[in-house]
C-alpha cells in the first residue's frame, strides 16, 4: 500500500460514484474522486423513486426484499452524517384502471410476496378529489423518493472539504497502468472504479458492454389543487415536492439520444397527465438526462477482463436510487475481499464480447 498515494480513483460523482465512495470511506479505505460539474448526470434529472411494485402487471422489483431495507438504512445514515433531509418516505397511489384492473390488482395482493408492500388501511383516494381514481387504487408502501441533487451536493462539500474530490474532466488517454495500479495526474492508485453513466460508452476500457441507453424527460409543475403526500402512479408518475408543487414524468426514446427537453416530451406527459389528475397547472419546469440501461436490464459491475486493477459500477438503469447502495456494498466487498458478485451483475457475463 506504501507506494501508493490513494487506493482507489472513483470516476464520476453520480448516485453510482457516490454510493461507491461513502461504502469506502465507511470501511476505511483511501480514495479520490474525479467529478466534472459541467457535465450532465442522469442523478441529477431523475426524480429519485423507490418503488418496490412497478409495471402495469404490479411486479416487485427485482431483489426488492434486499434492496429496500439496505437503501432504506443506507439513505438515513447518510442523513444523520451529512446533516441534512434528503429521504422522503411517502406512499405510492395507484388508481386502477378498470374494474378488471381492481379485480387483478387486489387479487394479487394476498400473495405474501407483495402483502408487505400494500397498505392495509382504507383506500386514500377520497382525500385526493385531484387524482382521477373512479375505480378506486391501491396505496404502495415502502416507498419514496431520494431528493438526489441534495444528497450528491452534500456528499461533494464532505469529500470536498477533505480532499477526497477532484473537480475535473477526465481523460481516459490521462490514465495510465503501471505495474500494479493505475496513475492519474502523476498520483499512484491501486485500482480505478468507472461510474460514468452514460458516458461510459466513450471509455474505451468499458464500451464494448452492452449499454442500450434510454432518454427520458420529466416536467416541473405548480398546480391549483392542494396536494397530498401520495405519489401518483399509473403508466407515469407525479411526484409532489411540496403542496403544489409537482415532478412529472418519465418518457422514454431512443433517438436521438442527447441531454435536451423536446416539445414532443412535453406533449405526451401532458397528455396523461390530463388522463390522471383534475387539476388546473402551470408548467414551470423540464429536464432530460440518458439512463445508463443495459440490454438484459441488469447492472454492469465488476473487474476488467484483462486488467485487474480497472473497474467499473455502472448500467443502473431506471433503478440507480435502489440498486447503488445494495450494489456498492457487494462491489466493495468483492474489490477489498475477493467476495463473490452476484453473477446476473457482474459484468464476468459478457466477456465474451470483450474476447470476440
Ligand atoms: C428522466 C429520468 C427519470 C429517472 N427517474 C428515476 C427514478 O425515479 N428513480 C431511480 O432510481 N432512477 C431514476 N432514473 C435513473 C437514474 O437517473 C439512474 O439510474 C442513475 O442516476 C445512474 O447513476 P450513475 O451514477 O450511474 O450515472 P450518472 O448520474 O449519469 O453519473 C455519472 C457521472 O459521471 C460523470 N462523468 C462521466 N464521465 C466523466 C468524465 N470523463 N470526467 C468527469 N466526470 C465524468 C457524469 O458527469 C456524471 O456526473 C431516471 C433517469 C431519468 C433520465
Amino acid at each position: 500500500m506504501q507506494h501508493f498515494d490513494y487506493e482507489y480513483l472513483i470516476i464520476g460523482q453520480g448516485i453510482g460514484g457516490t454510493s461507491v465512495a461513502w461504502h469506502l470511506h465507511d470501511l476505511g479505505k483511501s480514495f479520490q474522486i474525479v467529478g466534472d460539474s459541467s457535465m450532465p448526470s442522469s442523478s441529477r434529472v431523475a426524480a429519485g423513486i423507490f418503488n418496490p411494485l412497478t409495471g402495469k402487471k404490479l411486479v416487485k422489483t427485482w431483489l426488492a426484499d434486499d434492496l429496500f431495507p439496505y437503501a432504506r438504512v443506507f439513505y438515513g445514515n447518510l442523513e444523520t452524517k451529512l446533516g441534512c433531509k434528503f429521504m422522503h418516505v411517502t406512499p405510492i397511489y395507484r388508481p386502477f384502471r378498470s374494474i378488471e384492473e381492481q379485480n387483478t390488482y387486489l387479487a394479487q395482493t394476498a400473495d405474501p410476496g407483495i402483502s408487505p408492500y400494500v397498505a392495509n388501511s382504507p383506500d386514500p383516494g377520497e382525500e385526493m378529489p385531484y387524482v382521477n381514481a373512479d375505480f378506486g387504487g391501491l396505496e404502495v408502501v415502502q416507498s419514496g423518493w431520494i431528493d438526489l441533487p441534495v444528497l450528491l451536493d452534500a456528499s461533494r462539500s464532505y469529500f470536498q472539504e477533505r480532499h477526497l474530490y477532484v473537480e475535473a474532466a477526465f481523460g481516459t488517454d490521462d490514465l495510465s497502468r503501471t505495474d500494479d495500479g493505475v496513475e492519474w495526474q502523476g498520483k499512484r492508485f491501486r485500482t480505478v472504479i468507472f461510474c460514468q453513466g452514460f458516458f461510459a460508452l466513450e471509455n474505451s476500457w468499458f464500451n464494448w458492454l452492452p449499454f442500450t441507453p434510454v432518454k427520458g424527460q420529466i416536467l416541473e409543475i405548480a398546480t391549483e389543487a392542494i396536494l397530498k403526500s401520495y405519489i401518483i402512479n399509473q403508466g407515469i408518475f407525479a411526484l409532489p415536492l411540496t403542496e403544489n408543487r409537482m415532478k412529472v414524468g418519465a418518457t422514454y426514446s431512443w433517438n436521438p439520444l442527447d441531454w435536451e427537453i423536446t416539445d414532443a416530451a412535453t406533449e405526451e406527459l401532458e397528455a396523461k397527465l390530463q388522463g390522471l389528475l383534475r387539476t388546473g397547472y402551470t408548467l414551470t419546469g423540464a429536464q432530460a438526462g440518458i439512463r445508463p440501461s443495459v440490454r438484459d436490464r441488469r447492472p454492469l459491475i465488476g473487474i476488467h477482463p484483462e486488467f485487474p486493477n480497472v473497474s467499473i459500477f455502472n448500467g443502473l438503469g431506471t433503478k440507480g436510487v435502489t440498486l447503488a447502495p445494495f450494489l456498492a456494498n457487494a462491489f466493495c466487498n468483492h474489490l477489498i475481499y475477493g467476495k463473490e458478485l452476484n453473477p446476473l451483475v457482474n459484468i464476468k457475463r459478457y466477456f465474451s464480447l470483450y474476447f470476440r
